[in-house]
């Protein structure tokens, strides 16, 4: 008896083991490894019932941010409930669906027939795990971006199957949309993508990026306050625009190191033109990466100091995004910066989403309109924003800047409201410092308002 007993016990053991071998310890799940088999069931049961089915891949968004500030056992308790979830969602046929680590989860579904069934499941699965999540007394919310790929439709090969549901999620998380489908160009731009931030890498130490300036302009006086600096790169002999590559940057942190350099190079530039008696203000953004950098007042103020600037040439640009994100925090940040004697504006104001309370709470400086509220003028009703974005910011004791100020119309408009300086292509584009600096030379030392531009034009105002 003792022998039968001790047999149990090993088989006992054995069988613990083959379920750790197989499975996630955290959430009960089948693992990577013991996925991969399944996957190569499903194919060959595809293959004998000549169906169709789908590998989904499903990554939690948001997931990182609770782990790291609630901490590892919020963070576990939200895996396990995602995994409770995701098996009662697969249904009966628990056996589909597996953890590949960190917040990454998979599931195969059966006899797929059409695109729109496949989107309506991702769909249902997305509401299922967007759900709030209830954990001691308090409620936490994960977003989630989710890929897939069609056996056969897509591939026969189960790695590729893998690999290709992956780049559909990868897809979904950089459009944040909820679900993709996997098509072959993904592949192709995703290449595409991944040598764009090789390139990128590499290219403050190869010395590719440039500043240009852009003239930020009294709409009184017609005279040059300021000038925003915006970075420009020099790829095989030609400038990219950063709508292409600033959200690369981010992507993989590199902004922090670049925008590190920007700021110096902004302050140096300012500290040029301060010299050569020219007195206006740099404007800087900070993208909200660079801003959460903890070291971030380090930089503006070794920035100052290495140029030697008076801190009150320095403004910083922030867009409403990172105002949102955490309002408390951003408050604090905002106020150590101007403590500095550095001003604040906000960015393309009117297209975040903000509330308008935090206006009042924070320590700004000036907010600047969005170009999309001055392109339309004098159309329709399209200044009605504008306009009241600049009372807004006038009771509010701001500064008011228009973007994109691209006609006469537009000027006459900001005239007759009282805004008080613009930026845009009708006083001039972003220029190199030294075009930016012969733009100052031509100006008239007196304090004359300059008649040459809106001058006289009577232009029809709504
Ligand atoms: P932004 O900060 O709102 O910059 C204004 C953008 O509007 C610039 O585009 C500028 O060239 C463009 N613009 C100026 N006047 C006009 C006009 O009259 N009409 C039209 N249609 N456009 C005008 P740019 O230089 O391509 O920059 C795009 C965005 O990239 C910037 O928007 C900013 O969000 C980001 N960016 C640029 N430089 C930097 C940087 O150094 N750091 C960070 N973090 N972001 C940057
Ligand atoms: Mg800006
Ligand atoms: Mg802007």
């Amino acid at each position: 008896t003792e022998l039968v007993g001790l047999a149990d016990q090993l088989e006992d053991k054995a069988e613990a083991f083959e379920n750790l071998a197989k499975h996630d310890a955290l959430t009960g799940l089948q693992n990577r490894h013991s996925f991969k088999h399944q996957i190569e069931w499903a194919t060959k049961n595809s293959a004998e019932k000549n169906s169709r089915f789908a590998l989904m891949l499903i990554d939690l968004d948001g997931f990182k941010r609770i782990n790291d500030t609630e901490g590892h056992q919020t963070g576990d308790e939200i895996l396990k409930s995602v995994a409770q979830r995701l098996k009662a969602f697969a249904g009966q046929d628990g056996e589909t669906v597996a953890r590949l680590g960190g917040d990454e989860f998979t599931a195969i579904f059966h006899d797929i027939e059409s695109d729109d069934q496949l989107n309506n499941i991702a769909r249902q699965l997305a509401k299922e795990i967007k759900r709030p999540y209830v954990i001691g007394h308090k409620e936490y919310q994960v977003g989630v971006s989710i890929g897939a790929a069609i056996y056969p439709d897509n591939t026969t090969s189960t790695s590729d199957l893998l690999s290709y549901a992956d780049t559909a999620m990868y897809e979904s998380k950089n459009h944040q949309n909820e679900f993709t489908l996997y098509q072959p160009k993904m592949t192709e731009r995703i290449f595409a993508r991944r040598q764009l931030e090789d390139q990128l890498a590499v290219a403050l130490d190869k010395n590719e990026f440039e500043l240009v300036f852009q003239p930020q302009v009294s709409v009184e006086g017609q005279r040059i306050i300021g000038a925003e600096a915006l970075l420009r790169w020099k790829k095989d002999g030609q400038w990219i625009s950063p709508a292409k590559f600033i959200g690369i940057l981010e992507s993989t942190r590199e902004i922090r190191r670049v925008g590190r350099w920007i700021l110096n190079q902004a302050c140096h530039q300012a500290r040029l033109w301060q010299q050569a008696g020219f007195d206006l203000t740099v404007s800087v953004n900070v993208s909200s990466i660079q801003f959460s950098d903890p070291d971030i007042l380090d930089h503006i103020f070794s920035a100052l100091e290495s140029s030697g600037i008076d801190p009150s040439l320095l403004d910083i640009e922030i867009t409403e995004s990172i105002v949102i994100e955490d309002v408390h925090h951003t408050s604090q940040k905002l106020s150590q910066i101007r403590e500095l004697g550095v001003s604040v504006s906000i960015d393309d104001f009117g297209t975040g989403y903000s509330s308008l309370s935090y206006l009042r709470d924070l320590p700004l400086t000036r907010l600047k309109i969005d170009r999309a509220f001055i392109a339309d003028i004098p159309d329709e009703d399209e200044g009605i924003i504008a306009q009241s974005i600049i009372q807004l910011a006038h009771n509010l004791k701001l500064e008011v800047l228009a973007e994109g100020a691209e006609t006469l119309a537009h000027l006459e408009f900001l005239r007759t409201n009282k805004c008080d300086q613009y930026q845009g292509f009708i006083f001039s584009e972003p220029l190199f410092a030294d075009e930016c600096t012969r733009l100052l030379e031509r100006q008239p030392n007196d304090q004359s308002p300059q008649k040459n531009l809106a001058s006289g034009e009577q232009v029809k105002q709504k």
